[in-house]
C-alpha cells in the first residue's frame, strides 16, 4: 500500500539499491519521486513529420532505421546512424561512438532528440562514400535517442501513442548495472500511480479515495480561485498529459498542471518568508527619535544636496528606525549611487539617541576606507546631543593584539560610538555596550547566517533588544532573487545617480592591441588622472587564489564544438548542454540539479580549445590557459609600455598594512596606474580615477565587471571602461562583454548574470541561502513566484474565515515539512 511517504524501496522495480542511489539525489520517497518532473516531453501521438524540420532548432523525430555504419577515423571512431521517414532522412551522428554499433536494427522505430543541422556534404563521413552524399538534409551531432519498443509489451503503451515524458538522468542503476533512464522512471511512476489508485479501491479503505493518499496541500478555495487543479490530478498529468495538452505549455512548464505544482511550491517558500517577516515585527527593538537636534546633526554633515532617491530612502529607513519593532531593511543601489552617506545618516541617528552604531564591510580595504569616509563626514562635526565629536572606531583582523583589545574596551564600555570594520566585529570578544544599529555593506558577500549573527548581541544590561539592520549591496539583485533570498526583508532602492556623472565609455578590445591601450592610458595620465588595471589573478596562472570568481561557462567556445564523447549508453546523459539545448534544459531542471550537474571545479580550471577544421571530430584538447597575471603585468609594465609612470600593485595576498599604504597612495595621487586583481572591486572610491582597464575581460563574471567599472566615473571627468580578451571567448562571454558595451543599468546587467549563471551561482558563493527549489525555477516562474507572494501575505494575515480549519491546519503542516526538511531551515 504506497503512500506519498513511503520510501522509494518499496516501489515496483526501485528496491534498496537503486534506492540508495536515489537517496543521493535528494529523493527518499514517493513524493520526492514524484516531484522529480519530466524536463521535456516528445509527442508521440503526432509525430514531427520530416518535411517540416527547420535547420538550427531542437527536433524530436520519430523515424525508422535504414543504416548505420562505425567509422574508424585518426581521432576516433564515429558512429552515424540514418533515420527515415518516407523520402526523407536525417543522419544521426555520435563519436566515439563505438559502443553504439549494435544498437540500432534496420527497420527498428528510434525517436531521436537534439539540435538539427543542415547537412554539409562535405564532411568526411561524405567523403567515406558510407552511405553518400544525398542521405538526408539534416545532420544531428550527439542526439538522445530512445528504440521504441514494437507494441509485443503492454506497458510499451507508455512508450508509443502519447505524450512522452522525458526525464533528467537520475544518474544512477539498476543492480544489473542499466542506467536509470527515462524508460525506467516512466515505468515506475506509471506503475506508483496503479498502485496508489489500487491503495484507494482496497475494500479495507471504504470511503477512502486516491485522493486520501494523495493528500491536498492548499485550501480549495485558493485553487478554484486560481484556476488550478488538484495535486493528484496535477502530477499526474505532468507525468503523463492527456492527449492533446498543447506541447508549448508542456515545453514551457505552463500547463495548470505544472502551474499548480509550482504554485505549491513558491507559496509555501513565500509564506514561509512572509511568517519570518511577521516574527521579527514582533521583536523588541529601539524606537529612535528624529527630533530637529538629530535634523540638526544630520544637515551639518551632509556635504551636498542629496539626489531625490538618496532622499526618499532616508525617509523609509527613518521611518523603520522610529519604530519600537527592529528595522530589518536592504539597501540596493547601484556602484556609485551614494549609498555611503544615506548609511551615515542613519549612523547619527542612533549615535544622536545614544546608542551605537556598527558598520560592517566585507574587506579590509573597504572597512579602511568607509572608516576614512567616517572620519572625513563627522570628524569636525559636534554632536548636538552630547555637545562632543563623534568617537569612530576601526576593528579588523589585522589589528595588533594589543590594539584590538583597547578598541573592544572601547566598544564595550560605549565610548566609541560608530565602529568599522570588518568580520572581526562578529568575533566573540566585540561585546558592545549598545548595538543600536548595524549597517551590513556588500551584504550578498556575507552570509545569509553571519547577517543574523551580529544582530543577536544582548546589550550590557542584559536586555536582548535587537538592533536595527540595514543591509546595502551594490550588486543589483533581481526582483526574482529579492523575493526569495530576501523575502524577509523590506527593500530600498536608489535608483537614480548624483548629478554630474558622465556615462562611462566602454569599448571591446583584444590583447593584440594592448600597445593602443597602453598609449590610451599614458595620454590620461598625462593629463592628471589615474588608471586601474584589473587581472584575474595574482600571479602565475594559478587558478586558486582568492580573488578569483570566474564565470564558468560550460560549453566549448565556438559552433564547431561537440558534445563531450560519452561512453555512456543512456540517451539522457548523453545530451550536454549547448547554447540552444540551454533553454530547453533549463526549463524544469531545479537549480539544485542544475549545481550537480555543474559543480564548480574546485581544482584547476582548464578550457577547451577550438578544434580546428581539421581536427573537428573528437580530439577535445583540455589546454591550460596562460593567463596574464596582476604581479607579472606590474613587472612587465613598469620597466616597459608604462616605465615612467607611478604604478602600484594590489592584491589580497599583500599584508593589511600594504594594502592599506598602497591604497592611501593612490588616494593621494601619488600612484598613477593601480595595478590589481578584483580586490578592488567593492566599493573602492578614488574620484581622479578615469580608466579601468580590464585584462581578461572574458574570464570575469557580469557583475564583477560592472563592478569594476563602477570604480572609473566618480568624478567629473569622462571616465573609460576598457575591456581587454585573450583567447577563447566562449559564446557566453561575448554576450557578457556585449551587454557590458550595450548598457550600464546594472538591474539590466544583473538580469543577464542570472539567466547565464543560474539563481544557485549569482552572487559567485554558494552560501546565499537559496532555496532548494525542486519544481521551480526562479528563471522561469516569475509570474507565479509574484503571485505565490501575494497569495502567502495574503493567507499570513489571516486566512480566510470562511476556510475549514482542517485545510487550514494543513498547510501549516506543509509549510512546516518544506521549511524543514527540504531547506533545513530550522528557525528559532
Ligand atoms: P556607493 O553607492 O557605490 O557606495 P558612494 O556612497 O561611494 O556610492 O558614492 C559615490 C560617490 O558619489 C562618492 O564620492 C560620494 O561622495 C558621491 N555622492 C554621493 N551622493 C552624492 C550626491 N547626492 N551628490 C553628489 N555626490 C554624491
Ligand atoms: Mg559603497
Amino acid at each position: 500500500m504506497l503512500e506519498l511517504s513511503t520510501p522509494v524501496k518499496f516501489v515496483k522495480r526501485v528496491g534498496e539499491r537503486i534506492a540508495a542511489g536515489l537517496a543521493t539525489r535528494g529523493i527518499d520517497t514517493v513524493e520526492d519521486l514524484l516531484y522529480h518532473l519530466p524536463f521535456r516531453y516528445e509527442d508521440r501521438l503526432n509525430p514531427q513529420p520530416m518535411a517540416d524540420l527547420v535547420p538550427g532548432a531542437m527536433a524530436s523525430i520519430i523515424g525508422e532505421v535504414r543504416g548505420s555504419v562505425l567509422l574508424r577515423t585518426r581521432s576516433g571512431p564515429i558512429f552515424e546512424m540514418t533515420l527515415g521517414q518516407g523520402l526523407g532522412t536525417v543522419k544521426c551522428i555520435w563519436f566515439h561512438g563505438a559502443y553504439l554499433k549494435d544498437r540500432f536494427k534496420p527497420g527498428a522505430m528510434v525517436a531521436v532528440y537534439g539540435k538539427l543541422e543542415p547537412s554539409r556534404s562535405a564532411m568526411a563521413t561524405a567523403a567515406a562514400g558510407s552511405l553518400g552524399a544525398a542521405a538526408g538534409r539534416f545532420k544531428m551531432i550527439q542526439p538522445q535517442f530512445e528504440i521504441i519498443p514494437d507494441g509485443a509489451d503492454p506497458e510499451d503503451s507508455l512508450e508509443i501513442g502519447r505524450i512522452v515524458p522525458v526525464y533528467e538522468s537520475l544518474g544512477g542503476t539498476t543492480p544489473w548495472g542499466a542506467k536509470l533512464t527515462s524508460k525506467w522512471m516512466r515505468r515506475v511512476v506509471w506503475s506508483i500511480f496503479e498502485e496508489l489508485d489500487q491503495s484507494a479501491s482496497r475494500p479495507g479503505a471504504p470511503g477512502l479515495d486516491s485522493v486520501t493518499w494523495v493528500p491536498e496541500t492548499l485550501p480549495a478555495a485558493m485553487l478554484k480561485r486560481l484556476h488550478l487543479p488538484s495535486r493528484l490530478e496535477a502530477l499526474r498529468a505532468v507525468h503523463f498529459p492527456e492527449a492533446g495538452t498543447p506541447m508549448v505549455e508542456l515545453m514551457s512548464s505552463t500547463t495548470p498542471a505544472h502551474r499548480r505544482l509550482i504554485f505549491e511550491e513558491l507559496f509555501y517558500l513565500e509564506l514561509g518568508l512572509e511568517l519570518k517577516r511577521r516574527r521579527m515585527r514582533e521583536r523588541v527593538g529601539t524606537a529612535f527619535t528624529t527630533g530637529p537636534a538629530v535634523r540638526e546633526a544630520i544637515k551639518q554633515v551632509l556635504p551636498f544636496h542629496p539626489t531625490a532617491a538618496q532622499k526618499r530612502v532616508l525617509g523609509e529607513i527613518v521611518a523603520d528606525m522610529r519604530r519600537p519593532q527592529p528595522m530589518r531593511r536592504l539597501l540596493q543601489g547601484d556602484v556609485g549611487s551614494g549609498k555611503t552617506i544615506v548609511a551615515m545618516q542613519a549612523a547619527i541617528i542612533a549615535m544622536e539617541n545614544g546608542a551605537q552604531a556598527a558598520l560592517m564591510a566585507p574587506t579590509e580595504i573597504l572597512a579602511t576606507q568607509h572608516y576614512l569616509s567616517a572620519r572625513r563626514l563627522l570628524g569636525g562635526a559636534v554632536s548636538p546631543s552630547t555637545g562632543k565629536p563623534y568617537r569612530i572606531s576601526l576593528l579588523t583582523g589585522s589589528l595588533d593584539p594589543a590594539a584590538k583589545r583597547q578598541t573592544q574596551g572601547r566598544i564595550m564600555r560605549g565610548e566609541s560610538q560608530f565602529i568599522i570594520g570588518t568580520h572581526a566585529l562578529q568575533e566573540d570578544k566585540a561585546d558592545f555596550s549598545n548595538l543600536g544599529l548595524v549597517i551590513v555593506d556588500e551584504q550578498h558577500r556575507f552570509g545569509v547566517q553571519q547577517r543574523f549573527k551580529l544582530m543577536k548581541k544582548p546589550g550590557a544590561d542584559g536586555v536582548a533588544s535587537d538592533p536595527d539592520v540595514l543591509a546595502m549591496t551594490a550588486t543589483p539583485i533581481p526582483r526574482t532573487l529579492a523575493l526569495t533570498l530576501y523575502g524577509d526583508l523590506d527593500v530600498s532602492v536608489i535608483d537614480q545617480m548624483p548629478p554630474g556623472r558622465t556615462p562611462i565609455v566602454t569599448r571591446r578590445t583584444t590583447e593584440e592591441h594592448a600597445p593602443e591601450v597602453w598609449d590610451f592610458v599614458r595620454k590620461q595620465v598625462a593629463q592628471g588622472r589615474q588608471a586601474y588595471l584589473v587581472y584575474p589573478v595574482i600571479e602565475g596562472s594559478r587558478d586558486d587564489q582568492p580573488e578569483l570568481d570566474f564565470p564558468h561557462d560550460e560549453e566549448p567556445p565556438v559552433g564547431e564544438s561537440i558534445g563531450t564523447p560519452s561512453s555512456s549508453h543512456s540517451t539522457e546523459s548523453a545530451r550536454k548542454p549547448s547554447a540552444e539545448g540551454a533553454f530547453y534544459s533549463s526549463l524544469g531542471r531545479s537549480p539544485r540539479l542544475r549545481a550537480k550537474m555543474n559543480p564548480r571545479a574546485e581544482g584547476p580550471r582548464y578550457t577547451i580549445a577550438k578544434s580546428s577544421k581539421s581536427a573537428r571530430t573528437s580530439t577535445l584538447f583540455a589546454t591550460k590557459t596562460k593567463l596574464r597575471s596582476a604581479t607579472e603585468m606590474y613587472d612587465e609594465l613598469r620597466t616597459g609600455a608604462l616605465s615612467g609612470l607611478r604604478l602600484g600593485l594590489l592584491h589580497g595576498r599583500l599584508s593589511a598594512d600594504e594594502k592599506e599604504v598602497t591604497m592611501a597612495r593612490f588616494h593621494r595621487g601619488e600612484i598613477d596606474v593601480l595595478v590589481s586583481t578584483t580586490v578592488i572591486e567593492v566599493g573602492v572610491d578614488v574620484a581622479n580615477a578615469s580608466v579601468m582597464v580590464i585584462d581578461h575581460a572574458e574570464r570575469f563574471g557580469l557583475a564583477q565587471m560592472h563592478q569594476l567599472r563602477g570604480r572609473v566615473g566618480r568624478g567629473a571627468s569622462k571616465s573609460f571602461c576598457i575591456l581587454m580578451t585573450g583567447e577563447n571567448v566562449t559564446e557566453q562571454a561575448e554576450a557578457r562583454l556585449n551587454a557590458m558595451v550595450a548598457t550600464q543599468n546594472g538591474f539590466e546587467l544583473a538580469e543577464l548574470d542570472l539567466q547565464q549563471r543560474g539563481p544557485g551561482e549569482f552572487f559567485g558563493t554558494r552560501q546565499t541561502g537559496l532555496p532548494d527549489l525542486r519544481v521551480a525555477n526562479l528563471l522561469r516562474d516569475r509570474a507565479t513566484l509574484e503571485l505565490a507572494k501575494v497569495e502567502a501575505e495574503r493567507f499570513a494575515a489571516r486566512p480566510d474565515p470562511a476556510l475549514p480549519p482542517a485545510e487550514i491546519a494543513a498547510v501549516w503542516a506543509r509549510l512546516k515539512q518544506q521549511w524543514q526538511r527540504r531547506y533545513g531551515l530550522i528557525e528559532a
